[in-house]
């Protein structure tokens, strides 16, 4: 028997709702049916079913009647206002903090559920148990431009610049250990990133607001002053940075500023 993905028990297993059921409730999509395109090195998969029978059943009861649902309960009520667009204001601490752990476990959910390589390590599912997000993960939120009428993900472990640092091998062994997760439905989007590499990366996007870690308690404003365009403006904003090279001046023209 199978053990629960987040807590390891071996307890009941049930059926967690990929997308939540309040969330299906409220986009009035349970019926409806879903494609989901896996966009990473394999070729693309498309995969077609109905959000009402999207389920992971890979979650125990324990956890799903337990965290997950309080943690559903604490975050819907802001979900629902940023699907919408509804809300404009500066936003909480708690609903912050809700929001980051929200999106780590979905990401997790929605990762765990479907024919992708399961990339995730194992232990980012019982750090999300213990409401902890790992080492080296951003999580990010972005207002899109146009509303998704259905949700949708991208799932991506490529990056701009890698060429510059790796090749061959190595590089698809160094891509591996990273993931990022992007999904979104009405106006909310959001992103996951986990790059334990030791090299910067760096956002050439705007509109995009990291939650997790914060810097210097930024205020984090719904919706931001940018929207992006899609959830693909996403998955290409952040590069690595190329390698420092040397700045080769010749001297005569240093002197010209004495
Ligand atoms: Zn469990």
């Amino acid at each position: 028997m199978k053990n629960c993905i987040f807590c390891g028990s071996d307890g009941k297993l049930s059926n967690e709702h990929i997308f939540p059921a309040w969330l299906q409730a409220h986009l009035g999509i349970e019926k409806e049916k879903l494609e989901i395109a896996f966009y990473s090195e394999d070729p693309q998969t498309v995969r077609s079913l109905v959000y009402g029978s999207h389920l992971n059943g890979h979650v125990c009861q324990n956890c799903n009647n337990g965290w997950m649902s309080q943690l559903e309960l604490a975050a819907s009520p802001l979900l629902k206002e940023m699907l919408e667009g509804r809300v404009s204001r500066i936003l909480t601490d708690d609903e912050i903090h809700s929001l980051g752990l929200w999106i780590f476990k979905t990401a997790l959910t929605l990762h765990n559920a479907n024919p992708y390589p399961q990339v995730i390590p194992e232990h980012h599912y019982h750090l999300a148990f213990e409401r902890k997000a790992p080492a080296h993960c951003w999580i990010s939120i972005a207002h899109l431009k146009d509303p998704l009428v259905q949700p949708a993900w991208i799932q991506d472990q490529n990056w701009l610049g890698a060429q510059l640092h790796f090749s061959g091998d190595e590089l698809r062994e160094k891509l591996k250990q990273t993931y990022r997760i992007i999904f979104g439905f009405g106006y909310f989007a959001a992103r996951i990133i986990y790059f334990p590499l030791n090299l910067r990366l760096f956002p050439l996007e705007e509109g995009v607001q990291f939650i997790h870690p914060r810097y210097r308690n930024t205020p984090i404003l719904w919706p931001p002053s940018r929207s992006v365009e899609d959830l693909w403006d996403l998955n290409s904003g952040m590069r690595i940075l190329p390698p420092f090279s040397q700045l080769s001046i010749p001297s005569e023209e240093l002197t010209d500023y004495e």
